[in-house]
């Protein structure tokens, strides 16, 4: 090769190739949903350049050379949030008897990352595009499933990981003094933090390894947080850009936490007196609304948890929908036999939302804008269909603000302007491949 053509050559390799025009393509929608507003508006046309959504609207000319994807006969809208999952636990009837200490001996962390991202291929399949992921995780898995799924390893929805637990001694166990002593059985699962110092020390720790939100353990044990500790937690978060959200067991857990100012309180414990304030503070409420099934959940339980959901809804609380989804059993199948996917076990949430009444514009609201709005993301360009944001764009057959059980049969997924899913099938090929690596710095 001629040295100056070799330089060349070599100053290209070194700088970069001048990037390439992304491939534009063009989506006709038959109906875009606005879930902020609860309407919906006909034959509209939506393009998409790389990652990002450039264009939306009735007129929209679409460029010579676009890929057009038909979407005419279906409905439009951005993509689903889960507020409160666990990707990568998967507690199970055999062989550990429902008793989770037990998943954390047997399953480890790279076992339980790579559950991780099976469950959330299946998620993303079932049109969830963001999830927030608080803890039980082992050593950071749901930092790494991020990471893979940013650096473009695989698709799969935006993660917002909080890394492990935060609790007082003991978290959420209550184990031996041989297992807590000797096998030190909390840590990876929850970090132990009594102290002010301990819990400015985990909050670090945490954003260190990648967690962008901070999950705490409020009333796990009696003795539990105090305002001031949560407020400290909420300050020194802060500080790496990450809400705190509380896991509240008994009514005094939620007060502390209200009292504190926290971002987002987890299960359903509030009075409805706590539901007034919290409304009137902007407090966001994961209730992990159980349904009652034949694989899942008893009837008296579930009454309370339907009549707490009525309630939040009443008192304007910012509901987001929220599963907890993080075990298996063998009866979880549909009428045809078939086993139900993760996706559609979380999905299958919204009987809880039907019960108690709620309008399915406000239940399709709380599925994206409230849970885009606690998971932070719209800052990043993230959630609604806008211009400049990424696309991340659903398509079902029927009318969501009408029947909300639409969202039980997604027809099409796009994240990051990938199309992942079309006509009712997982096709995620473009999704796979062996680089280049999208920003190995992410962390
Ligand atoms: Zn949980």
């Amino acid at each position: 090769m001629h040295t100056r053509a070799a330089l060349a050559v070599a100053l290209t390799l070194a700088l970069g190739a001048p990037p390439a025009a992304a491939q534009v393509t063009a989506i006709r929608a038959g109906r875009l949903i606005d879930p902020a507003t609860g309407t919906a508006a006909a034959n509209q046309i939506i393009l998409v350049e790389g990652e990002k959504i450039t264009a939306i609207g009735g007129n929209v000319a679409i460029p010579a050379g676009a890929d057009v994807i038909d979407l005419s006969g279906l409905s439009v809208l951005p993509g689903l949030v889960d507020t409160h999952t666990h990707q990568a636990m998967t507690y199970k009837e055999v062989p550990e008897n429902n008793v989770y200490y037990l998943t954390y001996i047997l399953d480890s962390t790279p076992l339980r990352a790579i559950q991780a991202a099976s469950n959330t291929l299946q998620l993303l399949n079932s049109g969830f595009t963001v999830i927030r992921d608080v803890g039980n995780n082992a050593l950071y898995a749901d930092v790494a499933l991020r990471m893979a799924i940013e650096q473009g390893w695989m698709p799969g929805p935006t993660i917002i990981p909080s890394g492990p637990m935060i609790g007082s001694t003991g978290g959420q166990f209550w184990p031996t003094p041989e297992m807590y002593r000797q096998h030190d059985i909390m840590y990876p699962e929850y970090i132990d933090a009594d102290s002010p110092a301990e819990i400015v020390r985990a909050v670090r720790q945490n954003l260190l390894f990648g967690a962008k939100t901070i999950k705490l353990c409020i009333d796990c044990k009696p003795w539990g947080y105090s305002v001031d500790d949560i407020k400290l937690a909420i300050s020194e978060a802060a500080k790496g850009g990450a809400k705190v959200e509380g896991h509240c067991q008994t009514p005094e857990g939620v007060q502390r936490s209200i009292d504190a100012g926290i971002w987002a309180i987890a299960h359903g414990a509030a009075t409805p007196e706590e539901h007034a304030e919290m409304a009137a503070k902007g407090i966001f409420l994961n209730s992990t609304d159980t349904p009652f099934t034949p694989y899942r959940g008893s009837e008296t339980a579930f009454e309370r948890t339907v009549a707490s959901l009525r309630d939040a809804w009443e008192k304007k609380v910012r509901i987001t929908f929220s599963t907890d989804f993080d075990y298996w059993n063998d009866r979880m199948k549909k009428a045809d036999g078939e086993w139900m996917s993760r996706g559609e076990l979380e999905i299958n949430f919204l009987l809880t939302w039907k019960a108690a009444g709620i309008p399915a514009p406000d239940i399709l609201k709380a599925m994206t804008i409230t849970g885009y709005e606690e998971a932070d993301v719209i800052k990043d360009g993230r959630g609604p269909i806008e211009v400049g944001h990424y696309a991340d764009l659903i398509a079902v057959a029927g009318d969501p603000l009408s029947d909300i059980d639409a969202l039980r049969d997604v027809r099409f997924v796009m994240k990051d302007g990938l199309v992942f899913k079309q006509n009712g099938v997982m096709t995620p090929a473009k999704g796979f491949h062996p680089g280049p690596v999208k920003g190995w710095r992410k962390r």
